[in-house]
């Protein structure tokens, strides 16, 4: 009879244990964790058949990828605008450039951005008036036109992507205003800052930059632009301003040139 003097006690501390795993949202987390083989193997067939920076992965990053992608899935509500659905694809393609921008981070989630809408082509900012592409608002909600994200990741070279330069004001929003993110960043992100005003000011008056003109408008425009040339032209980003590259190298904690 002695099982019987156990069984209480256990009963309770298996309650309590229960209790805690809830409460700490353990079980949401084992959910998330959990990706099967057969997702993985969808998952990698998604991404390699669009994604240059994912095939250029090595197996282990491209897992890393994949588990990243099925994490993010449950964790931000990506909802389609005016009509436009959103299916699986959908919301793989429109993590693809948050996963690309923060893959050198251990602490990849940039907590605030916890929505995103699609719209299908350019829509009217309600305060502005004006048509957009694409927004971070600092309420937390990133906006991005389909049309557009597609255009980005089809032409892969020429310093223009929808999605890396909206995911990259979500984290410079990220890194000023909360603390809540991977840590370190702040004097790499100040350094690139400092020199943005000199290269601003050369971006309005030449005729010639590597930077389109927009990155002129000020500093905010600028790190996303520099982004999308970071990811799309390494190679002359590193020939034609090679302190700005080695910052960027230094803030995204990854090299797209190795
Ligand atoms: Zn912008």
């Amino acid at each position: 009879m002695q099982s019987n003097e156990y069984f209480a006690p256990l009963l309770v501390i298996s309650l309590f244990i229960i209790y805690s795993m809830h409460y700490l949202g353990l079980f949401k987390f084992l959910r998330m964790a959990f990706i099967s083989r057969e997702e993985k193997w969808k998952l990698n067939k998604f991404y390699g058949a669009r994604f240059s920076y994912y095939n250029k992965l090595s197996d282990k990053d491209k897992e890393r990828f994949i588990v990243r992608a099925h994490i993010l899935m449950h964790k931000i509500r990506i909802e389609g605008r005016q009509g436009f659905k959103i299916d699986l694809n959908e919301k793989l393609f429109v993590l693809a450039a948050y996963i690309q921008l923060t893959f050198g981070f251990k602490k990849y989630f940039l907590p605030k951005f916890k929505r995103i809408f699609v719209y299908p082509d350019a829509y009217r900012n309600q305060s502005t008036g004006n048509m957009h592409y694409g927004e971070v608002n600092p309420r937390g909600v990133i906006v991005l036109s389909w049309k557009r994200l597609l255009k980005g990741n089809e032409i892969i070279d020429d310093g223009i992507n929808l999605g890396l330069h909206e995911m990259a004001h979500a984290l410079m929003h990220t890194i000023i205003h909360s603390n809540d993110h991977e840590l370190g960043l702040d004097p790499f992100l100040r350094d690139i800052v400092r020199l943005s005003k000199h290269e601003m000011e050369k971006i309005k008056s030449e005729e010639h930059h590597l930077f389109r003109r927009y990155a002129g408008s000020n500093i905010y425009e600028f790190f996303a632009v520099a982004i999308e040339n970071f990811f799309e032209l390494p190679v002359e980003l590193q020939k034609e301003l090679p302190t700005l590259y080695t910052y960027l190298v230094r803030l995204l904690k990854q090299d797209p040139l190795k």
